[in-house]
C-alpha cells in the first residue's frame, strides 16, 4: 500500500469511528427519551414554530426570504411543518411586491429587490399587475424641501401583509423564546406610521436586531413574568413599519 493510500485509509477509519460515536450518542439520547416518556414508539421531534402543533419537517425563513434579493444575507430559520412552510409562499411573494414598490429608491438593495424580483413577478402575474394599477392612486405629496411631488400611493394587500407579519412574529418568537407561542395567546398585527405612545414607554426594554445590511430591523420584548405578553416592532427597508403584540386570550 502506498503512503497516500495509507493516509486515506487512516482518515476513513477515523471518520468511521467518529460516525459510530455519533450514532451511539444518538441511540443513547433516544433511549433516555424513550425512558422518560415511557412510550417506546414515540419519536420525539421538533414542533412547528409557526402553528405550534404539527411536527416540523422543514425549516422556514423568518422574515420570508422572498423579501431579500440575492445574494441573501444571513437569515433566521425555524422548524416548520410542511403545511405552514409551503402554504405561505404566495403571500410572501405578494408581500415582496408591495414592500418593494414602497421601498424602491430608498436603498440600493431595495431597488434591486424591485428591479430583479418584483418586475419578474408582475410580468408573470398579469392579474396582480392590473389589480395594483387599478388600486393605486397618484398623489401630490410635499417632499423634504417643501415642494409638491407626484407619488404613487400603493394600497397593500392587507391579508398578505398581516399574515406575513404574523408568521414572522411567530417564527421570531420561537427563535428568541426557544418555544412556540402558547396556544392560549392572541397575536395582533398593526400598521404603523409612527411608534404608538403605549409602546414608547417600554422602548428601552426592547432588544434590537438587524437582518442583512439594514434591510430589516426589528425590536422585541417578551415579558419574563408571563411570556405570552410580547411586543414586536418592524422596520422593513426603512420604508414600511409594522408592529404586533401578543396577549393571553383571557386578558
Ligand atoms: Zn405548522
Amino acid at each position: 500500500m502506498s503512503r497516500k493510500n495509507t493516509i486515506v485509509e487512516e482518515e476513513r477509519r477515523a471518520l468511521k469511528k467518529r460516525l459510530a460515536k455519533k450514532q451511539s450518542r444518538k441511540k443513547r439520547i433516544r433511549r433516555i427519551v424513550k425512558k422518560e416518556i415511557g412510550k417506546p414508539n414515540v419519536v420525539v421531534s421538533e414542533v412547528c414554530a409557526i402553528c405550534g402543533v404539527k411536527e416540523a419537517t422543514t425549516r422556514d425563513h423568518v422574515p420570508p426570504k422572498a423579501i431579500f434579493p440575492k445574494p441573501r444575507p444571513a437569515m433566521i430559520t425555524v422548524p416548520a411543518c410542511s403545511e405552514c412552510n409551503n402554504g405561505a409562499s404566495d403571500l410572501d411573494d405578494l408581500f415582496k411586491v408591495y414592500l418593494s414598490m414602497q421601498a424602491t429608491g430608498k436603498s440600493e438593495i431595495a431597488t434591486k429587490l424591485f428591479k430583479e424580483r418584483t418586475v419578474r413577478t408582475l410580468q408573470r402575474n398579469k392579474s396582480l399587475l392590473s389589480k395594483i394599477k387599478a388600486e393605486s392612486k397618484a398623489l401630490l405629496v410635499k417632499n423634504n424641501e417643501g415642494k409638491s411631488e407626484k407619488k404613487l400611493a400603493i394600497l397593500w394587500d392587507s391579508k398578505a401583509h398581516d399574515e406575513v407579519v404574523q408568521r414572522t412574529i411567530r417564527g421570531l418568537y420561537y427563535h428568541h423564546a426557544d418555544k412556540p407561542l402558547a396556544y392560549d395567546t392572541e397575536l395582533k398585527v398593526q400598521w404603523l406610521k409612527s411608534i404608538p405612545e403605549e409602546i414608547e414607554s417600554i422602548l428601552e426594554l426592547l432588544t434590537e436586531n438587524v437582518i442583512g445590511d439594514d434591510q430589516v430591523r426589528y425590536k422585541y420584548y417578551i415579558a419574563p413574568e408571563d411570556p405570552r405578553h410580547s411586543v414586536w416592532l418592524f422596520d422593513f427597508y426603512g420604508a414600511h413599519y409594522a408592529s404586533g403584540y401578543t396577549v393571553p386570550i383571557d386578558s
